[in-house]
């Protein structure tokens, strides 16, 4: 006679993964330990292990959605003048080439096979997931599009964060690197910044993607953002979240930079 039904121990992931936004802020942050490179390697303890990351970045620039189906893709060093050993980190993670499919086909975009991680996308990845075991697939940004178009896009890719897969958006709350001289590594924020970084937080806090999609309208938008590269994977992981968002960092570059971070559950 069978004995009493066992129960059977499937993992299966009951609550989808965060959708995450992160300021990646210069690339010296990999040999420059500082309060957000900390806060990144937490974070990289903190989430449940995804089962593969789709990261949007700042630095792949394109007309129509791109995402990286390299199956080994290479480490893209795309920074110029920074110390040597910058030019020599490998971030050897392998690729997710059916994640990129997968995101091309919400998107209506196309792959690319041959796109490796930009800083961009290892920067962050680098202090969250040292060993480089989990697959990633970059996705590209739009700078000729708005708001709008990324918040659309983040909606489309939100089902795949109930399959375990992270997405992490990299950019920058506030970006404008033409006042960088302007500035010394101790200035506090700049008021623009801060007013721009108050009401980003404000608008995503209540969830409130409209007003995101107005962002350019903002005073301060230009002063914080003369090229929108940086702020753009912002909407994406907004509209993957599909609600409000709440910050999980805070700290400040140069006086230019926030690199305050949020987390759309
Ligand atoms: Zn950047």
């Amino acid at each position: 006679m069978d004995g009493p039904a066992r129960a059977v121990h499937i993992p299966l992931m009951t609550t989808p993964l965060p959708a995450i936004f992160v300021g990646h802020g210069s690339p010296m942050m990999a040999i420059q330990p500082d309060e957000t490179s900390a806060f990144l390697r937490r974070l990289g303890k903190e989430l449940p292990r995804p089962r593969a990351i789709l990261c949007i970045s700042a630095h792949w620039e394109t007309a129509e959605p791109m995402a990286g189906a390299a199956v080994t893709p290479r480490t893209i060093r795309d920074f110029h003048n920074f110390p040597e050993a910058l030019y020599q980190i490998e971030y050897p993670a392998p690729g997710a080439p059916e994640l990129a499919a997968f995101a091309a086909e919400l998107t209506g975009g196309a792959t690319d096979h041959k796109r490796g991680l930009d800083h961009g996308v290892w920067s962050p990845l680098r202090l969250m997931y040292p060993d480089a075991s989990i697959p990633v697939a970059p996705l590209s940004i739009q700078p000729g599009r708005n708001v709008a178009h990324h918040l659309e896009i983040g909606r489309r890719l939100a089902p795949l964060r109930d399959v375990g897969v992270l997405i992490l958006a990299s950019g920058g709350l506030t970006h404008n690197l033409r006042m960088f001289q302007k500035y010394d590594e101790d200035s506090p924020p700049a008021d623009y910044v801060v007013e721009f970084e108050t009401w980003a937080t404000g608008v995503i806090e209540e969830g409130d993607a409209d007003a995101l999609a107005r962002a350019a309208d903002h005073p301060h938008y230009t002063r914080n953002h003369p090229t929108p590269d940086h702020l753009l994977p912002l909407p994406v992981a907004m509209g993957a979240g599909g609600g409000p968002g709440r910050v999980i960092h805070n700290a400040h570059g140069r006086g230019i930079l926030s690199m305050r971070a949020f987390a759309f559950d």
